[in-house]
């Protein structure tokens, strides 16, 4: 029997800890996160294993979310053709044997629980590199399985085994409930975008009972990797759905929040970027019996819209409804009345995307992220005559749609 202490409570080192008490062995695992730190925490991965590393958890007798967790039946993979029209592969196939996602928050804290059960050590503490000075003297061996742990920099990256020293993909997960089921059987549904990226979705378990979890991958650099601003999951659901709607939706939240303000989700309208579901959207929330004050619109053309219905609806712009929107088209400011709203240098943009293209294929290399600037624009849509003026009634008019 050996003594063996290893640093890292994750699928690495609780497995392996939980193998080797099977086997006999003294172990310790130091973990820098309690079993509720990691059950209340944030989301890990998605965590899908096949069936080679589910049964080598059977084997161990840790299974204990299998009949729980969804079974993932097959893998259906669908590649885009280059010239938009259509699906250059798209195929599906079933498994020899299912697939499962057993979310790590309830697995790690239940393999923590499980290994002290069989009568291992779980010591909560970040080990640090004196801390394995110890360890060294007190066990037979010292396994670090720290993940990506700060204490793991202790070891280089062997090119041989790991060749990339960045990262390939920028990473997002979402899990979600209530996505209609793929028909005949459940699968990892990859779709890859070459030079942009890949998205796919497969059923897991999770804290909460089943689920979906969407993964997306952004290449470096490249229109997918867009995750870094979001914080929350409600802006990282609010991204995929509406691309660059999402992104505006984005920096209208964070400007109520900045304010202190709410932004209630039953006020958000989803519609189509044309000048009908504008309108069919405003008409559509009049309907409903909302009276709105302020609408807030990701472009110009829904505004636009939102303007025509309200002309309709007999409702008065600016006194009783103030529109803003996004983009500064040249029709914006020959609307009825004119519209108020986010100006971007949109000639501009277009010079440097074809400028930055054709770099692109010249000399290849990483890609350039230019953010170009954008100004407000009052016009008469929104109340107040001079610029500070209207700036403060659009605060104003922030406030009665969140308190609305
Ligand atoms: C977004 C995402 C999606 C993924 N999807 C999949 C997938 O679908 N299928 C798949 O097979 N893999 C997937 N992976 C990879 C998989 O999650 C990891 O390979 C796996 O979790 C690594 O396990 P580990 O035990 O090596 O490290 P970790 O899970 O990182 O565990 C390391 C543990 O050590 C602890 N620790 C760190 N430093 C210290 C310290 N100094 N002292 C004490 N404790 C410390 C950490 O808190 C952590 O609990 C995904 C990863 C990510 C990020």
């Amino acid at each position: 029997m050996s003594k063996i202490l290893i640093v890292g409570a994750g699928q690495a080192g609780l497995q392996l800890a939980l193998g080797l008490v099977q086997d006999g062995h003294e172990v310790t695992v130091v973990s820098n996160r309690a079993p509720d730190d990691i059950r209340n925490g944030r989301v890990m991965s998605s965590q899908c294993m096949f069936d080679a590393a589910l049964q080598t958890e059977r084997d161990l007798d840790l299974a204990f979310w299998e009949d729980e967790c969804p079974p993932i039946e097959g893998i259906s993979l669908a590649v885009p053709a280059p010239d938009g029209s259509g699906k250059a592969i798209d195929w599906a196939s079933r498994l020899d044997a299912y697939a499962q996602a057993v979310d790590q928050r309830l697995k790690m804290p239940g393999w923590m629980e499980e290994l002290e059960r069989r009568g291992a050590d779980v010591v909560i503490h970040e080990a640090g590199v004196d801390d394995l000075e110890r360890y060294t003297q007190e066990n037979d061996l010292v396994i670090v399985a720290a993940g990506k742990g700060e204490i793991v920099r202790l070891f280089e990256r062997n090119p041989e085994r790991s060749p990339y020293d960045q990262p390939m993909r920028a990473l997002a997960l979402t899990y979600v409930t209530g996505m209609t089921p793929r028909p005949e059987y459940s699968a990892v549904c990859f779709n890859l975008i070459p030079t942009v990226g890949e998205y796919f979705v497969f059923p897991a378990l999770t804290t909460t009972g089943v689920c979906e979890i969407m993964v997306f991958e952004g290449v470096p650099g490249g229109p997918m990797d867009c995750w870094g601003d979001v914080t929350t999951p409600q802006e990282h659901l609010d991204n995929p759905r509406y691309g660059v709607g999402g992104r505006r939706l984005r920096g209208y939240r964070r400007a109520f929040a900045d304010r202190s303000l709410r932004l209630r989700s039953e006020r958000l309208i989803p519609t189509p970027v044309t000048l009908h579901g504008g309108d069919e959207a405003f008409s559509a929330a009049w309907e409903g019996g909302t009276r709105p004050t302020a609408v807030l619109a990701v472009s110009d053309i829904i505004a636009m819209g939102a303007l025509r219905a309200a002309r309709r609806l007999g409702v008065r712009v600016p006194e009783d409804l103030e529109v803003i929107g996004f983009d500064d088209i040249p029709l914006a400011a020959a609307s009825q009345p004119p519209l108020s709203t986010v100006h971007q240098p949109i000639p501009e943009k277009g010079r440097v995307a074809i400028r930055l293209l054709i770099r692109e294929l010249d000399e290849g290399g990483p890609r350039e992220r230019i953010v170009l600037p954008t100004d407000l624009v009052l016009r008469e849509s929104t109340k107040g005559g001079s610029e500070s003026g209207s700036k403060r009634s659009l605060t104003r008019a922030a406030e009665n749609l969140a308190a609305s």
